[in-house]
Order: structure tokens, then sequence, then C-alpha cells
């Protein structure tokens, strides 16, 4: 009987490994070897968005929905202002996860998908509420 749902054909290496390296791809290998992410700020009523070459920053531009200090500024959108609706859907401003463009998803710096972490705290911060829900509160106590 064919094997239906086999993990390693219908997810991306880097969700399995962590990494974004498969042994039979030589375009993976060079990913890895190049990995771009950007992470993103709030900067006074605009954002920053920096782009990191394998962790070194090789850009940084101020931005909001409607503009961007980029080079492509001047025309209509850029691939800034079209990522950031993503980035800001992600909750990824102003924390230590970064985007990946090419992944449409938020990573850490490894490049481990941000899912893959959700998958494993969630439960674990659901179940934490319910045990302080259920438990007698206690009185606070001023040092
Ligand atoms: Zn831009």
């Amino acid at each position: 009987m064919e094997n239906c749902y086999d993990q390693t054909k219908t997810q991306p290496a880097n969700a399995i490994f962590g990494v974004h390296v498969h042994p039979a791809n030589d375009r993976y290998i060079e990913r890895a070897l190049a990995m771009t992410l950007y992470n993103l700020h709030t900067d006074g009523d605009h954002y920053r968005i920096t782009k990191f070459v394998d962790g070194n920053v090789e850009s940084s531009y101020l931005l909001s929905h409607n503009e961007c200090e980029c080079p492509a500024g001047s025309r209509p959108t850029c691939r800034h202002r079209q990522m950031l609706p993503s980035m800001l859907s992600q909750g990824i401003a102003n924390t230590h996860w970064f985007w990946d463009r090419e992944l449409e998803s938020a990573v850490d710096i490894n490049g481990d998908a941000k899912a893959a972490v959700d998958a494993v705290i969630e439960p674990i911060i659901a179940e934490q509420t319910v045990t302080q829900d259920t438990q007698p509160a206690k009185p606070w106590r001023r040092l």
C-alpha cells in the first residue's frame, strides 16, 4: 500500500531538520550559504526593515505601508512594502523573529520556522493557563 502521508515529501527540509540544507540538492546548499532574512522594528510612526545576509546587515530602510526609502521607493510598491503586512500579521515586529521572503514565513536566526516553535509552545501555554485558573489565588505579598 502506498504511504499517503510521507512527511519527507510534504515538508521542506528546513521544517524537519531546522536547516536549509538538503544533501541531494545543490540549490539548497547554496541557499544555506547565503541565507537572507529581514527583521522589523517600529521607529517613531514608521517601521524599520533590515536585511541580513548570513547574519550581517546588508541594508536597512524606514518604511510605512505607503512609502519606503529604498532605491525602489519611488515605485508604486517594493519588496519591503509587500512584506510588511505579512510580517505584521505574524507579530514579528520588535521581536527576535525574522522574515524569510522565499519561504514567506517567520523564522529564527538559524532559519527554524516560528510555526514549528509555536506548535510546541502553544499547548504548554494553554496548559499553564488552565493550571493557573484552577489553583486558588495566592495573596499579593509586598516585599
Ligand atoms: Zn522598499
